[in-house]
This record gives structure tokens, C-alpha cells and sequence, in this order.
């Protein structure tokens, strides 16, 4: 398809954010899938929008864009920059392929949750912090050809991230300081030197998932940051690979309770003790029966008797009952995991005072 042109530097005009993603929801809702946008510094170009025209992916090309480009990007989304762009690229990324082919700012692929960001040069400061997967949906995936910036990493929960140190062999941590503090799940795929990470991690040697893994995927990520050429210099030696990953079965302290914590590490009578007296009750966040906003249904015709929902539970709300499982409405917050890890579907969350 013929792509849809927007130059949004008018002489010395230049059109807002808010114009320039008016324009373009308007164009997708005329059925048109492809763009070429010349930016000056719009924010979240190519984010949060889907295709009208059936089998047609929406394809932003994208020059000059401003922070936030392809935020909340959904699956059937194609964003291509040809240089480099600003900070939060591809924040919240719910499906989106994006490449840059430069340099990103801070905080890259950060709190993403699916789709691919290919990156043809380094990613600032916090890149990557938060990644998360949601087993319905397909892994994140960030990929960098060169380094991070400190902070990398910070909370990741899910995901996979390729860090691949070209050019950096004299830096002395291609993940910068203090990366992957409390890291919680996911997997980084670093080559290069390492410093400074946290202790909450482990770093491994790759096996040969991960060299088949890596062997694929770096052919699709070098050819869309049109960098084939590279492919020996980075397959070469996989000596040179580390794999990160949260350390398992780490035994954990001993939990203090919030008025232990308010006593002994926080400010002595608490942090409004000048003005009130700090009665240490906590609310409960998630309420339970008839408070919940979701209740999980279960269809036992579709259970394979797996066991995936009454270990995953937190609140170990589910129990085996003779023709399937039950969710006690006393313990169950309505938070849906059980719905998410179960392979069948079998759990249907059905929204209170809606559905019931
Ligand atoms: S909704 Fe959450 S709390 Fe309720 S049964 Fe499912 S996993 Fe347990
Ligand atoms: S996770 Fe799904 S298939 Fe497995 S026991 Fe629970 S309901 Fe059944």
C-alpha cells in the first residue's frame, strides 16, 4: 500500500502531538495502514492503535520521533526509525514490533509486556526495567546491538533481553552499574564484560537452548537493523555469552511485619507521627465475596486436572472437588491468575455486577 505522508514541520508551524495523533487515528479509521511520518519530536507515534483493513499490519516509517515512540504498541504494528530516538521507546509495549536502527534514550522496552524491539546501537539508563510476561501473551523481547546504560534491568519480571556488546569490548560493564536489582523473572543474554550486578541474580554459562535461541534470533534482530554483515563477530564464541537470571530458591528472610518495619527502619512514630498517632492498621487491598470485582468461574468439561491453578493461587483459594475445582469466595481477591496460567481456559472471570 501506498504510504500515507505527514510532514509536521509546516514552514515554521509545527504541529502538536495531539494534532499529529488526531491525524493519523483519523487516516486508520479511512482504512489507510501505512505512514511515513517526518516528526519533530511528536510523542507516542505508532502507539496503541490497530489495522482497519483485514490482514493489513499498520507500518509507521518514522523520522525525528519524540519520547514514547510505539508506547503501548499493539501486536499487527510495525514502527521502523531509520536514526535514533529519545527516552520510554516502546514503554508498555503490548505486541508491537519496533526498530530503531540508532541509539534509544533512557528507559527503553521499559515495563513492556510483548512484542520485539530491535535496537541498532546502545539504550540508555533503566532500559528494560520491569519487562514482564504474561504467559496468554507472547514473550517481550528487547534486543541491543551494542550496551545499557546503569539501572538496567531494575525489577524485571518477565521477558528476555539481548545485550550484545559490539564495539564495547573496553567498557567495563556493557550493562552499566547496579544493573537487575530485584530482578524477579525473565532472562538477559549479555556478551561482553559485566560489573556491578545484583546479588539477586545468577550468571550461567549458555546451554544449548539458548546458542540455538540466540543462533535464530540474531539473524531476524542484524537484518532488521540492516546489520547481517555482523552475524560471525557475534555467533563466533559463545565463551564470550553469559546468561542472567534470578537466583532460584533463594531463601528468603524472615518476613517483618509493616508495624516492625514502621518501628525499626522507618521514621521513629512513623512519617506523619508529628501530626497523628500511627494506629500501624494496614488496609487490605484486595477484597474478597462480594467485594471482588472479578469471580473466577470454572468449567471442568475443558480441565485436563493439571493442579496449575490451585498452586498458583496466592490466596490457595482453589481446592479439587469431586467434577472439577472450587474458588473460596472468602479467601479469592478475584486477581485472575488462575484464569492466566491455566493451559485449557478453563477458568472464565466473569465481572461482578456485570455478568452476575
Ligand atoms: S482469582 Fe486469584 S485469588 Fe481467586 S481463585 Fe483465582 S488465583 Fe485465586
Ligand atoms: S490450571 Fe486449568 S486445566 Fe489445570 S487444573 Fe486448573 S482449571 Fe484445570
Amino acid at each position: 500500500m501506498e504510504r500515507f505522508k505527514i510532514d509536521t514541520l509546516n514552514n515554521k508551524n509545527r504541529m502538536s502531538t495531539q494534532e499529529l495523533l488526531q491525524l493519523i487515528q483519523a487516516k486508520i479509521e479511512q482504512g489507510v495502514t501505512s505512514f511515513e511520518i517526518n516528526a519533530c519530536g511528536q510523542h507516542d507515534i505508532g502507539g496503541a492503535s490497530y489495522s482497519r483493513v483485514k490482514g493489513e499490519n499498520l507500518k509507521f516509517f518514522v523520522k525525528n520521533p519524540g519520547q514514547r515512540l510505539g508506547a503501548m504498541g499493539m501486536k499487527g504494528t510495525q514502527i521502523i526509525v531509520e536514526g535514533s530516538v529519545p527516552a520510554d521507546t516502546g514503554w508498555l509495549n503490548s505486541g508491537a514490533e519496533i526498530v530503531v536502527k540508532g541509539d534509544c534514550g533512557d528507559t527503553a522496552g521499559h515495563c513492556s509486556a510483548s512484542g520485539e524491539i530491535y535496537v541498532g546501537g546502545c539504550v540508555g539508563a533503566r532500559s528494560g526495567a520491569l519487562m514482564k510476561h504474561d504467559p496468554q501473551f507472547k514473550t517481550p523481547e528487547l534486543w541491543v546491538l551494542k550496551n545499557t546504560g546503569s539501572f538496567s534491568f531494575e525489577f524485571m519480571g518477565g521477558g528476555i533481553a539481548v545485550i550484545c556488546g559490539y564495539g564495547c569490548e573496553d567498557m567495563k560493564s556493557v550493562l552499566g552499574e547496579r544493573s537487575c536489582v530485584g530482578m524477579v523473572g525473565g532472562t538477559v543474554y549479555v556478551r561482553g564484560n559485566i560489573s556491578d550486578v545484583a546479588d539477586c541474580v545468577e550468571i550461567k554459562a549458555l546451554d544449548k537452548e539458548d546458542i540455538d535461541f540466540l543462533n535464530k534470533g540474531l539473524q531476524r534482530f542484524l537484518e532488521k537493523i540492516d546489520k547481517k554483515d555482523l552475524l560471525k563477530s557475534l555467533t563466533s564464541n559463545w565463551s564470550g555469552w553469559k546468561k542472567i537470571q534470578p537466583v532460584k530458591d533463594k531463601k528468603s528472610e524472615p518476613r517483618m511485619s509493616i508495624k516492625e518495619f514502621r518501628e525499626k527502619e522507618w521514621i521513629e512514630g512513623g512519617i506523619f507521627s508529628d501530626f497523628m498517632k500511627d494506629d500501624y492498621k494496614v488496609f487490605e487491598l484486595g477484597g474478597t465475596g462480594m467485594a471482588r470485582c472479578r469471580i473466577p468461574q470454572h468449567n471442568s468439561a475443558e480441565c485436563i486436572n493439571c493442579s496449575l491453578c490451585e498452586k498458583k493461587c496466592p490466596q490457595k483459594a482453589i481446592s479439587r472437588v469431586s467434577g472439577g475445582y472450587i474458588a473460596d469466595a472468602e479467601k479469592c481477591i478475584g486477581c485472575g491468575i488462575c484464569a492466566a496460567v491455566c493451559p485449557k481456559k478453563a477458568w472464565k472471570m466473569l465481572e461482578n455486577n456485570k455478568d452476575l
